[in-house]
C-alpha cells in the first residue's frame, strides 16, 4: 500500500504531479485546495469565509483542515493515498502523523518539488489566464510564496530530517513529462 506526500511551493506543479501519479498508482488524489474549491461552490457562511481567506493568497485554519483530511483519509483511503497541499503547517503535520500511528499506517514516499520563484510566478500567471484561480495574481502569490517559506518549508524539513529514506527531493523546472517520469523511475526502483 502505498501513502504519498507532495510537498511544494504553489505553482511547482505537485497538483500535476500528483493526479499523475494517482491515475498511475490507482489512489485517490486528496488535493486541499480542489477541496477548498468545490466547498467554495456550496455557498453557504463557510464558503464566504473560505473565499476571502484563499482569494487572499492565506492558509485557511488547521481545525478545518485537520476535520477536512481525516474525513478523507477515513473514507478513500483503504487502499492508500496521495496527499497534495497537506500538510502546511506543523499542528497540520502533527495531527497527520497521530492519524498514521492510530491507523498503523506508514508514508511510503515523500516527494518535494523544488522550483526557483521567478519561474513559479510566470507560471502561476499563466494559470490565472487559462483557469482564471482568484489567487492566481500578483499579490495573493507573493502572499502564498511568503506563507510557503515561513510556514510549510519546515513541516516539508522536518519530514526531511525524520524520514530520509523516502524522502526525494525534485527538480520542478524540468517539463512535466520529465518530472512525472522521474517520479515513477523512483516508484519503480523501491
Ligand atoms: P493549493 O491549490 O494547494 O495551492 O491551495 C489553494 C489555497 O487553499 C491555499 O492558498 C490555501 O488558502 C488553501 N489551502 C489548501 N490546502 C491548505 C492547507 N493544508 N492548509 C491551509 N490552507 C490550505
Amino acid at each position: 500500500m502505498n501513502n504519498i506526500i507532495f510537498f511544494g511551493p504553489p505553482g511547482a506543479g505537485k497538483g500535476t504531479q500528483a493526479k499523475k501519479i494517482a491515475e498511475y498508482l490507482n489512489l485517490p488524489h486528496l488535493s486541499t485546495g480542489d477541496i477548498l474549491r468545490s466547498k467554495i461552490q456550496q455557498k453557504d457562511p463557510l464558503s464566504t469565509k473560505l473565499k476571502e481567506i484563499m482569494s487572499a493568497g492565506k492558509l485557511v485554519s488547521d481545525d478545518i483542515l485537520n476535520e477536512i483530511v481525516s474525513e478523507k483519509l477515513l473514507s478513500e483511503s483503504k487502499k492508500g493515498f496521495i496527499l497534495d497541499g497537506y500538510p502546511r503547517t506543523l499542528d497540520q503535520s502533527f495531527f497527520l502523523k497521530n492519524f498514521i500511528k492510530n491507523n498503523s499506517l506508514k508514508i511510503s514516499y515523500i516527494f518535494n518539488i523544488n522550483i526557483q520563484f521567478d519561474i513559479l510566478k510566470e507560471r502561476i500567471l499563466k494559470r490565472a489566464k487559462e483557469e482564471g484561480r482568484d489567487d492566481d495574481n500578483l499579490n495573493a502569490i507573493e502572499i502564498r510564496y511568503k506563507a510557503y517559506l515561513e510556514t510549510t518549508q519546515p513541516v516539508s524539513d522536518e519530514f526531511k530530517i525524520n524520514n530520509p529514506e523516502n524522502f526525494y527531493e525534485i527538480e520542478g523546472n524540468d517539463e512535466i513529462e520529465q518530472i512525472t517520469s522521474k517520479i515513477k523511475k523512483i516508484l519503480k526502483k523501491s
